[in-house]
């Protein structure tokens, strides 16, 4: 079984701590991604699962062998680095190759090989160039096709799509997707782009300070977020978070009271504070005509088009928050007043100290 397994495990540098009792699995011949603002420590976590961090505490399985203990060259893994470093005197060929050769592999199967990760990521023109012939996303490709061609049990990346242009990326997610479910590595993605991770990975990490904010599908990280922090982090645009207050029946933004379904009472009623965060996405939201439960007075700030749809910012009376309504309508002018509709299956609510998400309720 080539999985992963963290067992608490921590990992400081000096009094710093940068991975904080990571405790998580992740499955023979998954695609995992671990996604988190810069310097939340996915490097580091990916690193370790290399060989090229050492642990601090806690202890690392690979196909339930303790590894914290096994050098890199003998833990089966192949790497892409977010500073990809190629050969400058060698051309694309000989780089993508060099590993195989080195490991004395059959001649027949090394040229099989790299005929197929040339085709594969369109680098078929380039093959006999040197590196400095080449633009930044084609060495990055140059990279990733050095990885590919090792199949070894586990496949690690650090951010590898960052230097490719909008295009190139889309196709190169695609591809990578393709390319594990051909060979079904155990395959750890390391990046800061959610539309990245929701696209490719079978489940994401969702990492915070050092910690695992949340470890889900995408589907599920989206519809549940834990907490503030992952609710932000995943859709854009972003959720919008907007402080409330709670009365008997329902929830007040600025002069805004708005009932709650029976269903949210109960969630609330549960709780018992008197401020919460809400959070509802923009494409939750709608402009509206009618008045009626769930309809919020606000006035509109600015419009920003996205091309067919438009993100329009809009402050519901009496606060001094904006939230973005996402709407493929007519596009109000600020200062106009609009009716926006929130739909309460797809609300949240936040415990206002910790964060956290009160859960949803039964509806
Ligand atoms: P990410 O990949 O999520 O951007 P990293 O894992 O690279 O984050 O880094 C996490 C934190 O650890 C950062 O604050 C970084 O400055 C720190 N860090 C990384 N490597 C070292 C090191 N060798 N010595 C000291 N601090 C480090
Ligand atoms: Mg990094």
């Amino acid at each position: 079984m080539y999985n992963i397994a963290f067992k608490k495990v921590t990992k400081a540098f000096g009094e710093t701590v940068v991975v904080n009792n990571m405790d998580f699995e992740v499955k023979e011949g998954e695609r995992m991604i671990l996604l988190g603002p810069s310097g939340c420590g996915k490097s580091t976590t990916l690193r370790i699962i290399a060989g090229l961090e050492s642990i601090t505490s806690g202890d690392l399985y690979m196909n339930g062998v303790r590894m914290n203990d096994i050098p890199c060259g003998r833990r089966g893994v192949s790497m892409v680095f977010q500073n990809y470093a190629i050969y400058p005197h060698m051309s694309v060929k000989e780089n993508i190759i060099y590993g195989l050769k080195a490991a004395k592999m059959d001649r027949t199967e090394i040229g099989r090989r790299l005929k197929e990760v040339l085709s594969m990521l369109q680098l078929e023109p380039y093959a006999d160039r040197k590196p400095r012939e080449l633009s930044g996303g084609q060495r990055q490709r140059v990279a990733l096709a050095r990885a590919i061609v090792r199949r070894s049990n586990y496949f690690l990346l650090d951010e590898p799509l960052s230097n490719l242009d909008a295009q190139l990326r889309l196709h190169a997610r695609k591809e990578l997707v393709r390319i594990h479910e051909i060979y079904g590595q155990t395959m750890v993605y390391v990046t800061h782009d959610q539309v990245e991770a929701m696209t490719i990975g079978q489940r994401i990490a969702l990492m915070h300070n050092g910690a695992l904010a949340m470890l889900d599908t995408p589907q599920n990280v989206y519809d549940h977020p834990a907490d503030v922090f992952c609710a932000r982090f995943i859709g854009s645009p972003a959720m919008n978070i907007v402080r409330v207050v709670s009365v008997g029946s329902g929830i007040c933004l600025g002069s805004n009271c708005i009932n709650l379904p029976e269903s949210w009472k109960k969630v609330v009623e549960k709780h018992r504070a008197k401020f919460y965060y809400a959070g509802i996405r923009p494409e939750h939201l709608s402009l509206t005509e009618e008045d009626g439960s769930g309809v919020i007075e606000c006035d509109v700030v600015y419009c920003e088009n996205y091309g067919g749809r438009c993100g329009i910012s809009v402050k519901p009376r009496g606060s001094k928050e904006e939230m973005i309504v996402l709407s493929d309508g007519p596009e109000p002018k600020p200062g106009d007043g609009v009716r926006v509709r929130l739909d309460f299956t797809r609300l949240h609510l936040f415990d206002a100290d910790s964060e956290k998400n009160l859960g949803d309720p039964v509806f």
